[in-house]
């Protein structure tokens, strides 16, 4: 598909980019080969901006003190949005109020892309399910770019992709807020479950901002959902007035999916052209639980559309490996297997970890909350968890709905795995689950499975055991 909107962001225009994270700079980065006049707003203390200011500097790219902003927007053209910065931000309605228009990064990546994009977005599984989508395409033999939320920021890769190649977006309810033309080739809507409620009013304000995926899709276009989800009546009722063609997903096997699991197999309903069949058994992937036959189902019928090759799909869905802090083993030692599923940032993503396992597990859990429920969370830990070794700013609170595991709490990371060391024995899991935010302890959710892995190495090899 020719791209007619690359004339956007060329030496005519004069851009604000707000907030100078890696989308930011990529976006500046990008703006300027094309040969836009560009200025970064950032409203972090100047002093920890020297970084960025640098990188900026080599660019040709200003870094505005507040006070200079006003001055900016009467020259701009436009302005774009880093996906942290929300839409009420002063600066940004200040920005719409002068009647500059304000795009977010993915919007532009899009407009500056002339391949097809498959864009994933959902409560949890985004980044697996988009690593996997991409790693299916390459089974096939396409080039396909993966980026978003994952790996670089999407502008990044949509301005290297080719006609023939693929992009992979993963795309985030706060990305999606503020696109306005952006039309994936196809789009996946994985599941939603409460998350992010610090941010969002509702869960259907939370819920709204992520079925912009499918907004702009039309004819030729292929929107890939999830049958089970609770919000699925409303969602299939939304769908279904956007002329787009529609494939659905169902865990349950539901009639009439077009991928669903059966009897321990992950089975393809055909499209017309190539026939009905069963895909892979569960047992091959390397994914563990219920939740990743879903993220798998929803990356081949993404693949599938894109036109892989049933072969292709078969051959990729058994080579993938768990991405990194998603149910990832760390070390099986003494007869204990240690599991770093430290982006399991929301109460459901515990949820389904716990249901990946018939052993019984030691849980590290707790963090920073995001103003989500814990009631089902604790539920499911009283059930299936024999200790729960509690951190951060939620640990009395979660602890204190516990009713049967063990409890104890830990200051620090290393304190945890020391905890769990003591508390499990040989056929044990120990699992690292938050179930919320990592920074009220950590920079981020990778930094706190990193800690994680690096205490449970030191410990089982001052065991003299081998992490395995
Ligand atoms: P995201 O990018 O949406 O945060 P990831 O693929 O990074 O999703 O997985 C994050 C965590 O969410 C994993 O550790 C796993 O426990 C959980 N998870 C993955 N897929 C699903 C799913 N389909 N439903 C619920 N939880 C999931």
């Amino acid at each position: 598909m020719t791209n007619t909107r690359s004339s956007m962001f060329d030496a005519t225009d004069s851009v604000i980019v707000i907030g100078v994270g890696r989308s930011g700079l990529a976006t500046a980065e990008v703006l300027r080969a094309r040969g836009a006049s560009v200025v970064a707003f950032d409203d972090k203390p100047p002093e920890k901006l020297n970084k960025e200011r640098d990188i900026l500097a080599k660019l040709g790219v200003p870094l505005l003190a507040s006070g200079e902003l006003a001055k900016a927007i009467g020259a701009a053209t436009g302005a774009v949005l880093s996906p942290g910065v929300p839409l009420n931000h002063p600066a940004v309605l200040a920005i719409s109020r002068a009647g500059v228009p304000v795009y977010s990064e993915i919007e532009v990546a899009y407009r500056l892309c002339d391949a097809p994009i498959i864009a994933v977005t959902g409560s949890k599984g985004k980044s697996t399910t988009t690593a996997l989508i991409g790693h299916l395409l390459r089974a096939d033999g396409r080039k396909v770019h993966v980026g978003g939320n994952i790996g670089d920021p999407l502008i990044k890769k949509t301005v290297a992709a080719g006609h023939d190649d693929w992009v992979v977006a993963e795309v985030s309810s706060f990305q999606l807020e503020s696109i306005r033309e952006f039309r994936p080739r196809i789009s996946v809507l994985l599941n939603l479950s409460p998350d992010h409620l610090d941010r969002y009013p509702s869960m259907e304000e939370y819920g709204e901002a992520k079925y912009r995926i499918f907004a702009n899709q039309g004819d030729g276009d292929v929107f890939v959902g999830n049958m089970d989800d609770e919000t699925g009546a409303r969602l299939r009722a939304g769908v279904r007035t956007i002329p787009c063609k529609r494939l659905w997903f169902s865990l349950s096997g539901q009639k009439g999916a077009d991928a669903f699991y059966r009897d321990g197999v992950l089975h393809w309903r055909g499209d017309g052209v190539r026939p009905d069949g069963e895909l892979v058994a569960a047992n091959e992937l390397h994914l563990r639980g219920a939740h990743n036959v879903e993220n798998a189902l929803a990356a081949s019928l993404a693949a599938l559309a894109a036109g892989a090759s049933v072969k292709a799909v078969r051959d990729g869905l058994r080579s993938f490996l768990p991405l990194p802090h998603r149910l990832q083993p760390i070390a099986n030692a003494d007869g204990i297997s240690w599991i770093d599923d430290s982006k399991a940032t929301n109460p459901d993503a515990v949820v389904k970890a716990l249901e990946a396992f018939t052993e019984p597990i030691v849980l590290i859990a707790g963090g920073k909350p995001k103003n989500t429920e814990f009631g089902t969370m604790c539920s499911a830990i009283s059930k299936r968890v024999k200790a729960a070794v509690l951190i951060g700013e939620s640990a009395q609170l979660i602890g204190r709905a516990l009713r049967g595991p063990l409890v104890a709490y830990a200051k620090s990371m290393d304190e945890a795995v020391e905890a769990a060391f003591g508390l499990a024995k040989s056929g044990d899991v120990v699992l690292l689950s938050p179930g919320c935010a990592s920074f009220d302890m950590f920079d981020s959710a990778e930094q706190r499975g990193e800690k994680f892995a690096a205490a449970v190495k030191a410990r089982v090899e001052g065991n003299g055991v081998h992490a395995g």
